[in-house]
């Protein structure tokens, strides 16, 4: 079976000056220390598909990604952990030749790579399209890109087990939305769950959301996709910036893709007196450390 998480997460709390006691709390729950490569929220999407892929006795996992995918490498891993070998489908035939530091950890960690055209990759969902890679790869088990679907958001209630009682404020980073279904399944309804979407116009997931809520939770959680900074993966020098004065007040290091952005959120949240006086807020790190691969020489970590 699978060795990983290596480490427990824990709660780590925020300099108070970084929140100017604006609120009682501000803290973080550590999931990116669980695993080196397996950071953050990935492992917890991935472990039940693993097990149904086993239970199907699968020869490996099959799934999407784009060339700086943070899903790829942590299926990558857990696959290998697992006894399973990978396959991923990669989004543009481009990526082939440019091989970021993301797809190059994928194939050190034994995962085959197909790079497909965006116009095939689009078909990711398309039935058809899994009956042609099931045909092609035999014995793959189909995992969705990013993990998602019920059994992401089941792994994804486990996480709540890691947020004891008395937080009034859990914020999180949402792609797929996943990671924030489990969570909002999980938890007392009297908690407030916010998700900060790092793409523009992300307010869209809510539909994909709800797919996995019933219905009386539709509405039982907020979304904000202010800040994107011009899109997803996309960075300026004041995300930069705000990274590096982020670890020099805290010694936590963020990811640019999504618990940069979300931490940038929360803090001018703070500054507009959003957050009540005697709130206690839980920002979740999910990780993603690798996507920081490209920017390492800005980073003063
Ligand atoms: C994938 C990822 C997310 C998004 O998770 P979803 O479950 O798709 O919403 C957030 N943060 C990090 C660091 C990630 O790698």
């Amino acid at each position: 079976m699978a060795t990983i998480p290596e480490y427990e997460p824990y709660i780590q709390p925020l300099n108070a000056h970084w929140y100017q006691d604006s609120v009682e709390e501000v803290s973080i729950l550590r999931l990116d220390v669980i695993h080196p490569v397996v950071s953050g929220n990935k492992w917890y999407k991935l472990q039940h598909y693993l097990k149904a892929a086993q239970e199907a006795y699968a020869d490996g996992i099959l799934t999407f990604g784009g060339a700086y995918s943070n899903h790829l490498v942590a299926t990558a891993a857990a696959a290998q952990a697992s006894g399973l070998k990978s396959i991923g489908i990669v989004r543009g035939m481009h990526a082939a030749d440019t091989r970021t530091p993301t797809l190059n950890e994928c194939v050190a960690l034994a995962m085959q790579l197909v790079f497909v055209t965006k116009e095939e990759y689009d078909r990711k969902y398309d039935a058809d399209y899994h009956t042609t890679l099931n045909e092609k790869y035999k014995g793959y088990y189909i995992v969705d890109e990013g993990g998602a679907g019920e059994l992401g958001v089941k792994g994804s209630e486990t996480i709540a087990r890691y947020i004891p009682e008395g937080y009034t404020h859990i914020c999180v980073s949402s792609g797929t939305g996943t990671t924030l279904c489990g969570i909002r399944r999980a938890l007392n309804e009297q908690v407030n769950v916010s998700g900060y979407v790092p793409m523009k116009g992300g307010a869209y997931i809510r539909k994909d959301i709800n797919n996995y809520l019933p219905a009386h939770l539709h509405n039982s959680y907020t979304l904000f996709d202010d800040w994107h900074f011009g899109g997803f993966g996309k960075k300026n020098d004041e995300l930069v910036e705000f990274m590096n004065a982020f670890y020099k007040t805290n010694k936590i290091p963020l990811d640019m893709v999504y618990t940069a952005k979300m931490m940038y959120g929360v803090k001018q949240q703070l500054a507009a007196g959003y957050f009540p006086e005697n709130a206690r807020i839980l920002c979740i790190h999910t990780g993603g450390l690798q996507g920081n691969s490209t920017i390492k020489d800005k980073l003063v970590y």
